[in-house]
């Protein structure tokens, strides 16, 4: 069989499932992880026969996609801020709206970085001053539920100088994000922890965030067959009665967690914003701010203590 005929049956397959568009877009996918081909050079080897180990795996990627897997967890990675990122079952796969949360805490903490480097380099002209002065001006940085780790390892990336931690209560998601760092070049310093039962975390914080569970079970209907029956629910999910309960945690924890100025930031559920609002200044937070995503729903948070 030639790839061509693969291609067209690959299509008819599909078809009834999912648009046109993201059907290309699939094999593409899939030319490119099987064959090592570009969409143009899918074009110019369209009649090249396919051995019989090339089209078994292009037979099951199909079958897979038959049954609504997504296709990140078929060719087991994607692409998260430019970087390469291994995810399976165990992990959640990165969203673009989590993308939009990475980029507003690079440009606001740039800046933050860019003060306190100046900071330090004042005092290093007064070399009396204790070490304990350097290591306090250190900028560190806790992701809470980091999954496959592209918060924590996007972050670790795109501020050297900065010292990231990120936490989940996933062996297996923790692994996942390990071999991530690694892939990516970046050391993030990993703690395995159930932040429902946490009573505080090791340090005190410049940054924490967190993309935490907060899909309801009452939205469970308007979410697609591929998230529900592949992506980890412990990832997704909370109870209707208590949807908060992972941000008022955190927010709890970071009373006693978060440096003077510092700073928390969430990616939230686009019709829980007035009630986070609500939970947070309640927690003693201020300067709360919500910022829309780029599909104009409310889905990052941004606060800090009131002094
Ligand atoms: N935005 C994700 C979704 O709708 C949910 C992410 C989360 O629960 N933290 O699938």
């Amino acid at each position: 069989m030639t790839l061509q005929e693969f291609q067209i049956d690959f299509k008819k397959e599909l078809l009834e499932q999912y648009p046109k568009e993201e059907i290309q877009n699939f094999f593409s996918i899939l030319s490119s992880e099987i064959l090592g081909y570009s969409r143009f050079e899918v074009s110019l080897n369209k009649s090249q026969n396919l051995e019989e180990a090339v089209l078994l795996k292009f037979r099951d990627a199909l079958s897979r996609l038959k049954n609504n897997q997504p296709i990140q967890y078929i060719i087991g990675h994607t692409e998260f801020y430019g970087l390469q990122f291994n995810v399976n079952e165990h992990t959640l796969i990165p969203r673009p709206e989590t993308e939009e949360l990475v980029e507003w805490i690079l440009t606001s903490e740039k800046e933050n970085l860019k003060i306190k480097t100046e900071e330090n380099s004042k005092k290093q002209i007064s070399a009396t001053l204790p070490i304990t002065a350097y290591i306090e001006n250190n900028i560190e940085i806790l992701d809470i539920g980091t999954g496959s780790g592209c918060i924590a390892i996007s972050l670790a990336k795109q501020l050297p100088l900065v010292s990231v931690s990120a936490l989940d209560i996933s062996k297996e998601a923790l692994k996942m994000a390990e071999k991530n760092a690694i892939l990516n070049k970046v050391l993030v310093n990993f703690m395995e922890l159930d932040v429902l039962n946490a009573t505080s975390f090791p340090k005190r914080y410049d940054v924490i965030v967190s993309n935490p569970p907060y899909v309801r079970d009452l939205e469970k209907q308007m979410m697609q067959e591929n998230v529900l029956k592949y992506e980890p629910d412990g990832a997704l999910f909370v109870s209707d009665e208590d949807p908060l309960i992972f941000y008022r945690t955190i927010a709890k924890l970071a009373k006693t967690n978060l440096k003077v100025n510092g700073l928390l930031y969430f990616e939230i559920n686009e019709y829980l914003g007035k009630e986070m609002r609500e939970m947070l200044v309640g927690e003693g937070f201020g300067g709360v701010e919500i910022k829309k995503d780029m599909f104009g729903k409310d889905r990052m948070l941004r606060c800090s203590i009131k002094n």
